[in-house]
C-alpha cells in the first residue's frame, strides 16, 4: 500500500494533490471493491491515498445565497435523515436506497458522482435538481454543471489535482416537489438497470440506460445492453417508470 495522508484542512489537501499521484477516498465503498478486483488480476503500482474525511468543511448540507449546498463528502445517511424541502425528496429516496445502512453510514455523494458509474443513483436527481459542482486546486475554484462534469463510464471533468468540494442546487428546483424509482433486479442493495427522477417543474432525468445519466428534455433515449437488461427491456422499463414517476407528482 502506498502513503496515507488525512489532512485537516481542505488547503493541506489540494497541496497533497498538487504535488504527486494520489488516489482520493472519501468513503471508500467504491474505491475498496474495485481494488480488490484488481488485486485478483495482478494489481499495478498503487499510488498515495488522501483521505479527505477529516476535513469537516467538505461535509454537511446548509442554505447559501441563491440556494443549497451539499458538502461532498457528505453521508448519503446524512442526506437520507436532513429534513430538506420537497425538491430534495427524490435525492433522499436515492440515499434511502443506496446499499444498506452500513453503506449509507460511510459513503457520500461526492464519491457516488466523481466514481461516475452510468447507475450512480445520485446522478439522476442531481441532474434533475440542476445541481452544479465546485471543483477546487491550489489554482482556484470553478463550478460545471453535473451535466459538464460526468463525461462518459468513470470519466469526469475532474482534472488530477482537483477535489470536488460542493454540490450546489438552485432555490427554484429545491422547492418543486420530486420522486425517484429504481428498478433493479430485486427490490433492496441492488445495482439499477433503469431509475427516474423527476419533478413538478417538469424536468425528467433517467439513469442506467446510458453512459451517463440524461435530461429528457435534452435528449431522447439510446438505451444500453447489458448484464443486467437489454436495450430493448431498459426502453420499456423507462417510459413505465417515467409515466409512474408523472402520475405520483400528478396525485
Ligand atoms: C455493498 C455496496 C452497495 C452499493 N450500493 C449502491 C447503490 O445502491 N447505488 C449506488 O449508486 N452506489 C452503490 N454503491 C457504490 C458506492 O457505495 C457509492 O457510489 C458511494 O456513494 C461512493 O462513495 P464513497 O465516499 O464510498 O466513494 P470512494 O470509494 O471513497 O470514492 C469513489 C471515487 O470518487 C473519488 N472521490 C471521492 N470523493 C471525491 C472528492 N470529493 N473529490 C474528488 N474525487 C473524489 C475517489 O477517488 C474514487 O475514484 C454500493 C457499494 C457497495 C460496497
Amino acid at each position: 500500500m502506498g502513503a496515507y495522508v488525512r489532512p485537516r484542512e481542505l488547503r493541506a489537501a489540494l497541496e497533497v494533490l498538487a504535488g504527486r499521484d494520489c488516489q482520493v477516498m472519501a468513503g471508500g465503498t467504491d474505491i475498496f471493491p474495485a481494488r480488490a478486483h484488481a488485486a485478483a488480476w495482478g494489481a499495478p503500482r498503487e499510488a498515495d491515498w488522501l483521505d479527505i474525511t477529516g476535513i469537516e468543511g467538505l461535509r454537511g448540507i446548509s442554505r447559501e445565497e441563491g440556494g443549497w449546498r451539499i458538502g461532498a463528502a457528505t453521508s448519503w445517511a446524512a442526506l437520507r435523515d436532513a429534513g430538506l424541502p420537497r425538491g430534495f425528496d427524490a435525492l433522499r429516496e436515492a440515499a434511502r436506497q443506496v446499499g444498506g445502512r452500513q453503506v449509507q453510514a460511510r459513503a457520500t455523494i461526492g464519491g457516488n458522482l466523481c466514481n461516475a458509474s452510468p447507475a450512480a443513483d445520485g446522478v439522476p436527481p442531481l441532474m434533475m435538481l440542476d445541481a452544479e459542482m465546485e471543483l477546487a486546486s491550489l489554482r482556484g475554484t470553478r463550478r460545471l454543471r453535473l451535466e459538464e462534469f460526468i463525461l462518459g463510464n468513470r470519466r469526469t471533468a475532474r482534472a488530477t489535482d482537483e477535489l470536488l468540494v460542493a454540490i450546489h442546487v438552485p432555490e427554484a428546483m429545491a422547492q418543486s416537489p420530486s420522486v425517484f424509482l429504481k428498478l433493479g433486479s430485486r427490490a433492496h442493495l441492488v445495482i439499477s438497470i433503469v431509475m427516474v427522477a423527476a419533478n413538478a417543474a417538469g424536468r425528467v432525468a433517467v439513469g442506467s440506460c446510458s453512459e451517463v445519466a440524461r435530461l429528457l428534455d435534452e435528449r431522447g433515449l439510446a438505451p444500453i445492453d447489458d448484464v443486467r437488461a437489454t436495450a430493448g427491456y431498459r426502453h420499456l422499463a423507462a417510459a413505465e417508470l417515467v409515466a409512474r414517476a408523472r402520475e405520483r407528482l400528478a396525485a
